[in-house]
Order: structure tokens, then sequence, then C-alpha cells
């Protein structure tokens, strides 16, 4: 069978410009293309000096055979390049399929995901007229890491994996941007009273950072209260840093709050490679119908110029949209009887821009940008002291159908000796054994803790030892995790009611 490449390198059909700045560029899926014909369009004609190579990716790519919905040769042109301006792609659901945006930050290390989420009123229908927030958004960790398992009939498992380098250099980042960028205030939000360990090191990490930013307020947020603080008083947050996954669900809900998902923009940084694309994604049911809002990449472009040292061209670009949504000139998504003068689809949205470039907004605030080149922000991460770590026993996980915690207890202190002795049995996190409640509810998918029964440190061999035991007892075992001191602190979360 024969496969085209789904790779086309620069196909602009104009002669190279050697001052242009060689982006690459991916039309996406759904409405994908039109949002990026729109987006090309008002680039090219405000001047920005940009030397196009495209790479195809998304849906096509994955139909080709390719489970990432990349091509390998599209990597070089990214890796070259270093700059991506990418359209929406869908996402098949189900099958082996990975998320293409997830392997996409995650291989070129784009660490930071910057999205501002700002109102425009009253030009535009909002809930909150003074949002002006700047989420910013672990990108690599978090439970995005995919590690996913399927451990007994009934459970199965998603690792959240928090790291200090990766939140160290999260938190740094949002501090540097609020220097940069003249903001006052960073906000934490975790949910560290419930996931002491991996929220509470991103937290720990965060008020290290802060403390090295005296000059810019710093504060924490439990996630659950800091969300549905943010969708009433916006107002009062500024910077907002936050593990991945909350950060997925909060941008999305901060940017429709200022009026539609279409309108924002988003920044994916790594170190010395970017991407920028919409918040939002490929939108099926409205593509290809010229009704797509192209703000959202439009926006994302502004900050690619910005960023690749095009300012100017930004600037111009930015204050012809501020003055196309200012007059009224409103795609479907925004559109209101009382501020909507004229309803547009995509392509005379774009025509619209074009025709202000030049122009600036009467009464939002014009966009101003830093003409000196983008701002150099410090996120150098401090080397890891090891700790002194000390094995102190072992979690086995157990699967097990129809077994009560007693005769499993029963069952499991039959393998103990005095190295490992089981001291604990939890399902799905709450004690069950020794004395559990009759009301708790079991599933076939038992944590079994076994501990030295004099307080000793564990070998590596004692829980070999304890294995083969509970093997010879045909006791299905399914995974172990080891409980560690790090510099004599208990490094394990207790069982509920332990
Ligand atoms: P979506 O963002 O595509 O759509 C959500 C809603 O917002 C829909 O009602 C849609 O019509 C509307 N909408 C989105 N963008 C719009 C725009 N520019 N103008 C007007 N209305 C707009 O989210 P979804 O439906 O959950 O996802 C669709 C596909 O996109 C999925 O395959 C998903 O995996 C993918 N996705 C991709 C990205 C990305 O490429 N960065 C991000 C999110 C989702």
């Amino acid at each position: 069978m024969s496969t085209t490449t789904p790779f086309i390198e620069n196909q602009s059909d104009k002669i190279p410009n050697p001052a242009a700045t060689p982006i690459t560029v991916a039309r996406g899926d759904g409405i994908g293309p039109e949002i990026m014909d729109a987006t090309l369009q008002i680039l090219n004609a405000a001047g920005a000096a940009l030397d196009i190579h495209e790479i195809e990716i998304g849906a096509q790519v994955y139909e080709q055979g390719h489970t990432s919905g990349i091509a390998p040769e599209a990597w070089d042109s990214l890796r070259k390049n270093k700059v991506f301006l990418k359209a929406p792609i869908t996402t098949p659901q189900g099958g082996g399929y990975k998320s293409l945006n997830v392997t996409v930050r995650k291989t070129l290390g784009l660490f930071a995901n910057v999205r501002p989420c700002v109102a425009h009123d009253p030009f535009v229908e909002n809930l909150h007229p003074e949002m002006d927030v700047v989420i910013v958004r672990e990108n690599e960790e978090d439970t995005y890491g995919g590690i996913e398992h399927q451990q007994t009939d009934e459970v199965a498992q998603c690792l959240k994996l928090i790291t200090r380098p990766g939140s160290e250099r999260i938190c740094r980042y949002a501090f540097e941007y609020a220097v940069a960028n003249n903001r006052k205030k960073v906000s934490c939000f975790t949910k560290d009273n419930i996931m002491k360990l991996t929220d509470g090191l991103f937290h720990k990490v965060f008020e290290e950072v802060a403390s090295e930013y005296p000059e810019i307020e710093s504060e924490h947020w439990i996630i659950d209260i800091g969300a549905a603080k943010l969708s009433t008083a916006p107002e009062e947050f500024d910077v907002i840093v936050t593990p991945n996954l909350y950060g997925d669900i909060l941008s999305d809900i901060a940017i429709q709050l200022t009026g539609s998902v279409g309108m924002g923009g988003s920044a994916n940084i790594g170190e010395g490679i970017a991407m920028f694309e919409a918040i939002h994604g490929s939108a099926p049911p409205i593509a290809g119908k010229n009704i797509a809002n192209p703000s959202g990449l439009l926006n994302a472009a502004v900050m690619m110029l910005v960023h690749i040292g095009q300012a100017e061209i930004a600037e111009k670009i930015q204050n012809a949209w501020l003055r196309t949504i200012e007059d009224g000139v409103h795609t479907e998504d925004i559109s209101s009887e009382k501020l909507t003068a004229q309803q547009v689809g995509t392509q005379d949205f774009a025509a619209a821009v074009i025709e202000r470039l030049g122009q600036t907004p009467q009464q939002l605030k014009p966009a101003k940008f830093n003409t000196d080149g983008p701002a150099e922000l410090n996120v150098s991460i401090k080397p890891t002291v090891p700790a002194t770590k000390s094995m102190v026993g072992v979690d086995v996980f157990i699967h097990w159908h129809d077994v009560t915690p007693d005769d499993l207890g029963a069952a499991l202190e039959a393998v103990s000796n005095a190295d490992l002795c089981i001291k604990m049995i939890t399902n799905r996190g709450v004690k069950v054994w020794p004395n559990g409640f009759p009301e708790t509810f079991c599933t076939d998918h038992w944590r079994c803790r076994f501990k030295s029964s004099n307080d000793q440190p564990v070998s590596h061999q004692q829980i070999i030892d304890l294995l083969t035991r509970l093997s010879a007892a045909g006791i299905d075992f399914i995974k172990t995790e080891h409980l560690c001191l790090f510099d004599g602190k208990p490094a394990y979360s207790l069982g509920q009611g332990e």
C-alpha cells in the first residue's frame, strides 16, 4: 500500500523573504482550516514577516496509521522552526489514539500554557465586565502523563505525577510573567487538603518561589472554592498558576465567562520553542459553515508575533481586532441583539479586521506590546538535593473478588513475619481491616500495608520474599508501593480512618 507523506514543507508560492521568521503552521481539523485561513489573511495584510512551513496533523494523519496524529517528518519542521501556529484538531475517541495536543506539548517540553481571559465590555456580552485574568497552567505533568492501567475487574487507575522541578518551573514562570507584564498578584490553586503529597508539593514549591518575589502579592486557594470565587468575582484575580488538569478546566470556564470560548488564544511555552493555539477545540458541528469565530486563533497569533519580536505588527492586528469588536461586527457565537451591529461569518470577520488595520479602539484599552523584543523569563530551577531515604514497609495491592476484609486479613496474617507484617487493609483508600465498618463498600482492589513488626528498616529482599510468599499462597498481587521516610519524614499517605 502506498501512503502519501502528510508533510508539506514551505508551500508558499511567494519568494522567501530573508528577514521573515520561519514558523510551522498546521490547519488542523473541523473549523481549523477556515479559522487558520482567516488568521493568515489578517497576518499577511498586516505585513507580518513570516516564512510559513505547513505540516499536516490530526484526523487525516491518524487515518494514515500514525496513532500519534503527527508524521515523523513533521517533527523536523517543528524542531527546526521552534515556533508553531496550530489550529485545533479532532482527537479520535477511544482506540489507541493519544491526544496529539498532549503529545506535542510534552515531546517539545512546552511546560507552560498561558491563557489570558479578558472581558471586552461593553461590546461583548459577558458575566464579569472587569475580568482580566491570565491562567498559567502546568502543561506536562499531573494526570496528563496518561499512565493508566486497569488493575482488577472493577478498578482502573490513572497516575497523577507532580514533580518538584516541574512545579518550580511553572511557579517561577508565573511570577516572571507577572513581573514582565506588570501584574500584581499570583494565586495558586490546588487541592492539597486532600492530595497532601502531590498537590501539597506544588503548593509548597509555590510558597518557596513566591518568597523570591516579595513585590508580587501571592496567595493560595483550594481549587474548589477558588474556582467558585473565580466564576463569581474574577476581578479579584490577576495571574493564576495551577496544575495541569485544574488549569485545563478552569481556563475553559474562565474564557467562557468573557463571552465565548471562541475568543481565547493561548501560548504553550518551552525553553526556546513555543506553540500558539486557540483555547477551543475543532468544533465539528459548525465546521465548514463559515460561522466559526477566528478570534481565538488570531489572538494566539498575536501572542506569537510578540514572541518572535514582531510586536508592532501584533499591536496593529490587536487594535484592528478590538476596533472590529467595538464596531459591533461579531460572529454568531458573540452576537447579541443589543450589542451587534452586523453579524458576519468567519471570512467577513477577517475582512472587517483587515479593513481596520491601522485603526485603534476608541473605548477599549489599545494594545501596547514591548517592542524591545520578548522579555527573557528566568525559569531556571534549583538542583534537587537528595534526601536520606529509608524504607519502612510496603503497600501491596491485591486483586481478590468476593473476599471479606476479615478473611483477607487472616490470609495476609498467614504470610506475615517479623520483617513484614500486615498492619492495615484499605479499599478505595478507606481502612476496612482491622476493625472496619460493615457499611463501607468494597471493590475487588485492596491496598495491604505491611511494615516490620519492630519498626526496623525494610530491605528490597524482604519485600521480594513477601511477594514470593504471597505468590505461593495464590494471592494475586498487582502492584507494590514502597513506604519510605525522606529525611526521617513519612512520605506516604495514611489510610482514611487509620
Ligand atoms: P470545542 O471547543 O470544539 O467546542 C465547544 C463548543 O464551543 C461547541 O459548541 C462549539 O461549537 C463552540 N466553539 C468552539 N470554538 C468556536 C469558535 N471558534 N467559534 C464559535 N463557536 C466555537 O470542544 P469539544 O466539542 O469538546 O471538542 C471537539 C474536538 O476538539 C474534540 O475532538 C476534542 O478532542 C478537540 N479539542 C482540540 C483542542 C486543540 O486542538 N487544542 C482543544 C480542545 C478540544
